[in-house]
């Protein structure tokens, strides 16, 4: 019997019985349908858990089985997902649904290794969908489980080390080969790390699991898991533009291949304080001019911080072909708008009359 054996037979019941006490009322427990567990731990990669809630609602209700989700137009998929980031997920959801339609009969397969063969499911997803509902003693680790087995188990190396990660997945494999419920105890190791276990102060006097705790018991609970090494941030200054065209918005769809390819945005550029450093980018040979400002903006994406001067423009050359499109601003909700498009329209900016309104406010 290895040590983590010996340890697991002290943890399972207590953490378990917490969770069943504790656990917090999420829309995803409501059930054990895999399309339901698959879409919402997509969601729930790199974002919070009250910014997934609605978002998860909506999606299901557009698109309530995996089949709609197939047969749906990527444009329909990106739309709903418009907002939540990490634009790769919505794609490989979509070809994922395909897949399980053309090669399982619409049926998601009910193994941790049939799961892992479809397009973008790797191993922390195929083990929430194959434990959570198909109770398959497979494991899962993300960054709360990660946290809660380094101090559990005292783990020295640093979290993005190679070591590290395969020390957390070899322990998690072992603690969820012998326990009673794998769906109910990876979701209670992940729930512990959210809720109690958490990355600074961590609730030590309400855990259940704290007597056999190695970080506890040895006062190493601040210092593990050792620090990742911070990404810096990239400083981007954007001028994003709200040109009205024959009664519409004119707005682009972003390139293949490049990050947030699809999504739909206002006419942007990449600019060095007043300076416009890269003119071509806008796109089709169009150009701009910049008329009067309307406000600014900022935004963050991934380790990018963005801040965009937005400004009512007027296109001075070129036709507005293939790359541009004119939108009402009614018609907005229905498109993949990029995550600084929604924030600018949220803003009014988007109205025919937002630079008059701003004179107005301004005494202008
Ligand atoms: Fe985390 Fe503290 Fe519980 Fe250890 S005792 S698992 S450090 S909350």
């Amino acid at each position: 019997m290895s040590p983590t054996d010996t340890k697991a037979s002290s943890l399972h019941q207590p953490l378990l019985a917490w969770f069943e006490r504790e656990q917090r009322a999420l829309p995803w427990r409501e059930t054990r349908d895999p399309y339901r567990v698959w879409i919402s731990e997509a969601m729930l990669q790199q974002t919070r858990v009250e910014t997934v809630i609605p978002y998860y609602r909506r999606f299901l209700e557009r698109f309530p089985d995996v089949r709609t989700l197939a047969a749906a137009p990527i444009e329909d998929v990106l739309a709903q997902w418009s907002g939540l980031g990490y634009y790769r997920r919505a794609r490989t959801l979509h070809a994922a649904a395909q897949a399980v339609v053309s090669e399982h009969a619409g049926l998601f397969p009910a193994s941790h290794a049939a799961l892992l063969a479809l397009p973008g499911i790797g191993p922390y997803t195929a083990g929430a969908v194959a434990s959570i509902a198909f109770d398959e003693p497979a494991a899962l680790v993300d960054g709360n489980v990660a946290r809660v087995l380094a101090r559990l188990f005292a783990l020295d190396g640093p979290q993005e080390s190679q070591a590290f990660r395969t020390a957390t997945w070899a322990i998690a494999r072992e603690l969820v080969a012998s326990v009673s419920r794998p769906g109910a105890w990876n979701q209670a190791l992940m729930e512990l790390g959210a809720t109690v276990c958490t990355p600074r102060d961590p609730a030590c006097y309400r855990c259940p699991v704290r007597t056999g705790c190695s970080a506890a018991l040895t006062n190493r609970v601040d210092e593990l898991p050792r620090a990742k090494v911070r990404r810096t941030q990239i400083e981007v200054e954007l001028l994003v533009l709200v040109v009205h065209e024959n009664g519409g918005i004119l707005l682009r769809e972003r390139p293949p291949g490049g990050r947030m390819a699809g999504l739909i945005e206002l006419p942007t550029i990449e600019t060095s304080g007043d300076e416009l450093i890269a003119a071509r980018t806008w796109g089709g040979g169009l150009e701009f001019t910049e008329i009067e400002p309307l406000g600014a903006v900022r935004h963050t994406i991934t380790h990018h911080k963005i801040g965009a001067r937005v400004a009512a423009g007027r296109l001075v050359r070129g036709h507005p072909g293939a790359t541009w499109r004119r939108v009402e601003v009614s018609e907005l909700g229905t498109l993949a708008l990029t995550g600084m498009t929604k924030k600018i329209a949220a803003r009014g900016w988007l109205e025919p009359d937002a630079a008059l309104k701003r004179r107005a406010l301004n005494g202008i």
